[in-house]
């Protein structure tokens, strides 16, 4: 079965609850422009109720995800989101691991690897991030990198499990930057991506997985990366805070 593409807008903390509003609305008013398309947005935590109502409210199938959680049902955790939390207000998605939870809050992979079981033992989808540094890959380390992120964030997962998993390879050297990956050397490592799932799992587990590219990705830039046979899709930053921009990234892998 053809992989569906899936684009996701990552809003991270920007927004606040009327433009929230605004811009889930006229996503959802204009999905059509990509049909065919898995469209999710993740707005900031807080605003997810708000998103999810407005999405509901246009009968809309785009998804609502979050930007991160914790690997536990509930508790003493001050200030974290439990998983079922989130299915709660209706999530069907969550971020892990995302670059700026690795650099900013200390995530490991061990910890992205507790989440990702998490999120799936709630029945949410993970989009699980991996990418190198500008100066790992100046080392030639890109590789060796994203084979140990990808190895330690999904070690032990069923291939029933794998097969649910949203891989999201973001270059941090790309991300918010205007420095967007070539199309090549995106490829290059999604191939091994792949790769490294089908030997966590199968070749055939591998091939069902979407891998999403993100980092500057842009109405303009989009299409070259839809192109490559082992992109399946985008996790967008800034541009995803405009409709326009979104749809016309999303328009691409339709
Ligand atoms: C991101 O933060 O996931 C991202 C890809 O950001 P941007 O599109 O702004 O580079």
């Amino acid at each position: 079965m053809p992989r569906t593409t899936i684009v996701a807008g990552n809003w991270k903390m920007n927004l606040d609850r009327a433009r929230a509003r605004e811009l889930a609305a006229a996503v959802a008013a204009r999905r059509g422009e990509a049909a065919g398309v898995e469209l999710v947005l993740c707005p900031p935590a807080v605003y997810l109720e708000t998103v999810g109502a407005t999405l509901a409210g246009a009968k809309s199938d785009v998804g609502l995800g979050a930007q991160n959680m914790l690997d536990k049902p509930s508790g003493a955790f001050t200030g974290e989101v439990a998983p079922p939390m989130l299915v709660d207000v209706g999530c069907r998605y969550v971020i892990l691991g995302h670059s700026e939870r690795r650099t900013l809050f200390g995530e490991t992979d061990a910890a992205v690897n507790a989440k990702a079981k998490a999120a799936l033992a709630a029945g949410l989808v993970p989009i699980v991030c991996v990418g190198e540094t500008l100066a790992e890959r100046e080392a030639g380390k890109t590789a060796a990198v994203v084979t140990t992120q990808v190895q330690d964030s999904l070690a032990g997962l069923s291939p029933t499990d794998l097969e649910k998993v949203v891989v999201a390879y973001e270059p941090v050297w790309a991300i918010g930057t205007g420095k967007v990956a070539t199309p090549e050397q995106a490829q290059e490592v999604h191939a091994l991506i792949r790769g490294l799932l089908a030997h966590l799992a199968s070749p055939a587990v591998a091939a069902q997985v979407r891998i999403q590219y993100g980092g500057s990705v842009k109405p303009d830039n989009a299409a070259s990366l839809a192109a490559q046979p082992d992109i399946d899709g985008a996790l967008v930053g800034g541009a995803s805070l405009k409709a326009d921009d979104f749809l016309g990234i999303a328009k691409a892998f339709a």
